[in-house]
């Protein structure tokens, strides 16, 4: 069926792709090609650097060129979404497309990163959220694709806790009943609701802490504004206080270079479990070779191609 999806000038074989920018350090074409050679499929993977507001550019081509799949990152994820002529109903609440598939030239949307995310909990430390209580720090895109998982995955609490209290208020409601804020500096100030919890007590009830914010990432800690507890770069950024968590709970930090993040090293001096990104970018890309090739992704393969030495 894919092969019909290659047009008369199309590649040869095969193609699949990454767009975003800055593209250079892209870590999926490398995760394409070993599964493919796992599978034994003669495709090709390649990265695409497209500037700012030319996913539309990109979709055409993918549509002109038979070009069989597109992963979709920074900063078009919004973008693919709104131009799509069809989606999942996971990328339509989210607003974002990470992966693009091309059905026999009509392209289809959807989003991947929270089945990623929920699958690399499963391998990394045996977690199912169904009736556990959760606390995710950020409401930003990756957020957002974790806090939906995890309440369609069962979770009975999704806390959002983020610098910027309205947008944790509007990722709080994809978890719908389930969703709750937890605001900055909550317990040592009221709020128009009333004195909020006290942040210690969400994180000792809690049975998974996420970091989804890029604090604590090589190369810069997010963009360093002033934070909730301090300023960018130092331990006293951290929202949830390594300290605070206990054996029995899992840290997960969806930043995965440096692996581990300072924040997650320490959760597990606290005696927490720990579980980095790496998981949930292998994952979330099995799960868009699976929708291209129609085939089990060949997980195992794909780790070790980004896992030196696991
Ligand atoms: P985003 O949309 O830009 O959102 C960033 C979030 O982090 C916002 O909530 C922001 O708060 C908060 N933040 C940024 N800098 C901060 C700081 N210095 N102190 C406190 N909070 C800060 O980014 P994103 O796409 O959600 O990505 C978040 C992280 O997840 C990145 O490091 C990204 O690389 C990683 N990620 C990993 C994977 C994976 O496969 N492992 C997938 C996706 C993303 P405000 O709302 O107040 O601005």
């Amino acid at each position: 069926m894919m092969a019909e999806a290659r047009s008369a000038v199309g590649p040869s074989v095969p193609l699949v792709g990454v767009i975003g920018s800055p593209i250079a350090h892209s870590l999926s074409p490398v995760l394409h090609q070993a599964a493919f050679a796992a599978l034994g499929l003669d495709w090709r993977s390649l990265a695409f650097e497209v500037p700012a507001g030319e996913a539309a550019a990109a979709l055409a081509g993918m549509g002109e060129h038979g070009i069989v799949g597109l992963s979709v990152t920074m900063p078009h994820k919004a973008d693919v979404a709104a131009l799509v002529p069809a989606q999942s109903d996971v990328s339509a609440r989210l607003g974002a497309v990470n992966c693009v598939l091309n059905r026999d030239g009509a392209l289809f949307g959807t989003n991947t990163d929270g089945e990623g995310f929920v699958a690399s909990l499963l391998r990394g430390a045996g977690f199912s959220a169904a009736g556990r209580r959760c606390l995710v720090v950020g409401a930003g895109g990756a957020a957002r694709a974790v806090v939906l998982a995890l309440a369609e995955s069962g979770a009975s609490e999704v806390a959002v806790l983020n610098r910027t209290v309205a947008r944790a208020v509007a990722v709080a409601e994809l978890a719908g009943g389930a969703g709750r804020v937890i605001e900055p500096g909550a317990g040592d100030r009221a709020t128009s609701r009333g004195r909020g919890p006290d942040l210690e007590e969400v994180v000792a009830q809690a049975d998974l802490v996420v970091n989804a914010t890029p604090v604590g990432m090589a190369g810069g800690t997010g963009d360093e504004g002033s934070t909730a507890a301090g300023s960018a770069g130092s331990t006293s950024t951290w929202i949830v206080p390594p300290e605070l968590l206990h054996p029995g709970q899992v840290a997960a930090d969806l930043v995965y270079v440096p692996r581990p993040t300072a924040w997650l090293a320490a959760a597990a001096e606290a005696g927490a479990t720990t579980v980095d990104g790496l998981g949930m970018l292998v994952h979330q890309a099995a799960a868009q070779l699976a929708l291209w090739t129609g085939l089990e992704p060949p997980v195992d393969a794909m780790w070790r191609a980004v896992a030196d030495g696991e």
